[in-house]
């Protein structure tokens, strides 16, 4: 029997920052992934304390943001590799009143960091944008796919610290305040499997809401874009001239399939920012696991409290998982309870 003080299941962004409070708090865990590409792999990556449609603060940013800078600092530096690039958003501005609202929004306390009083003019011929552009400072694109692959290769170094395989929930026992899946015991499983709970029968039915989501990666060698770009849609820089735009949103679709309606959609809010040519050459999906509330889900139910979830992380991931593996962390260790606001037991009231 293998022995250790937790499990993990799924390895996007919110089992390795679970991973990390355990290797913080010298923790013993295994990790079992199946290695598909969950939400995180595809990710936009922008890390974005801001709500640029409506230019407010993002829920609760005040509390998250300085926990998340300084968490993906510490992991860069733990890993060796950049995975977290300081990187300006610039928002086009579509009217004067834009314009008026930004300044507005740029003097109030939660935003003064963020919102630049600036504004700044378009210099790049490529990119359509007579009112100007407000300038989002705090941000950053998070290079995802690296991260999940050296975090991976980090955890296949230590021994017995990941598995790739499927979870199979049927396995799992439990007995005297332990937890048992195969021949690994444990004091508790941490669940972090995505919009792909919903296949776990310990998980309360439709408390996940799976809100898919399309990119459209495009080269376009005259696009000359360093910052991240928010007209309609996003453009993100991947270097060497390719750009990621989007992403759609198809709420209660669980499906991976790429649609020609996202494309269409896609293409017609960036022609209305970009006017170089550009070629297309993927279209991928994911899907965000988005709650009714729109608040993440943590903790565990009564009838088995040492079967605990960390979900319910919607479009904010990264911003958010620092601080809530913190709070999950102090609740699964040393039983600090959870704010209802973002507990799971809330999900008891929902139809
Ligand atoms: C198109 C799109 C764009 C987005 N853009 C942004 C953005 O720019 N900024 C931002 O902050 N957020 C963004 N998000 C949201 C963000 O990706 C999510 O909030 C976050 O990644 C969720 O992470 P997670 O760890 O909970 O789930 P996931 O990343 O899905 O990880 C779960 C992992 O568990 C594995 N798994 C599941 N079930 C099992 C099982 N039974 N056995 C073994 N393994 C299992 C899965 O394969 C997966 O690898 C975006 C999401 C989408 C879909």
């Amino acid at each position: 029997m293998i022995e250790k003080d937790y499990i993990i299941v799924g390895l996007g962004i919110a089992g390795i920052s679970f991973c990390e409070q355990l290797q913080k708090h010298g923790k013993s865990f295994i990790v079992i992934d199946n290695g598909e590409e969950g939400s995180t792999a595809k990710s936009g990556g922008v890390f974005n304390p801001t709500v640029l449609k409506r230019f407010t603060a993002a829920w609760n940013a005040s509390a998250f943001f300085p926990v998340a800078v300084d968490f993906y600092h510490r992991l860069s530096e733990k890993l060796q590799e950049k995975i977290f690039v300081e990187t300006p958003i610039l928002r086009i501005f579509k009217s004067i009143e834009e314009q008026n609202n930004w300044t507005v929004a740029s003097d109030k306390r939660e935003l003064q960091d963020f919102l630049s009083s600036i504004f700044l003019k378009s210099t790049n011929t490529a990119v359509e944008a007579p009112f100007g552009f407000g300038e989002v400072l705090g941000t950053a694109q998070i290079h995802a796919n690296n991260l999940l692959s050296y975090y991976r290769n980090h955890l296949k170094d230590q021994e017995a610290a990941i598995l790739t395989e499927e979870f199979q929930y049927t396995r799992i026992q439990q007995k005297e305040n332990k937890v048992f899946y195969k021949n690994i015991s444990a004091k508790k499983i941490i669940f972090t499997e995505g919009s792909k709970v919903i296949d776990n029968p310990f998980f309360p039915k439709k408390a996940i809401i799976g809100n898919k989501g399309e990119y459209l990666t495009i080269k376009a060698p005259l696009l000359k874009l360093e910052v991240l770009l928010k007209g309609s849609m996003y453009v993100i820089p991947l270097g060497n001239d390719a750009y990621k735009i989007g992403a759609t949103y198809s709420r209660d679709d669980y499906s991976l399939n790429s649609t020609d309606e996202a494309r269409e959609e896609i293409l017609s809010k960036v022609k209305s920012f970009i006017n170089c040519p550009f070629e297309v050459i993927e279209q991928t999906t994911g899907v965000r696991p988005t709650t009714k509330d729109h608040r993440p889900l943590l903790g565990s139910l009564d009838e088995n409290p040492n079967l605990v979830f960390f979900n319910g992380l919607g479009s904010r991931g990264f911003l958010m998982v620092p601080l809530l593996s913190e709070i999950l962390y102090d609740y699964a260790e040393n039983d600090i309870p959870i704010a209802k606001e973002i507990g799971i037991q809330r999900t008891s009231r929902w139809k």
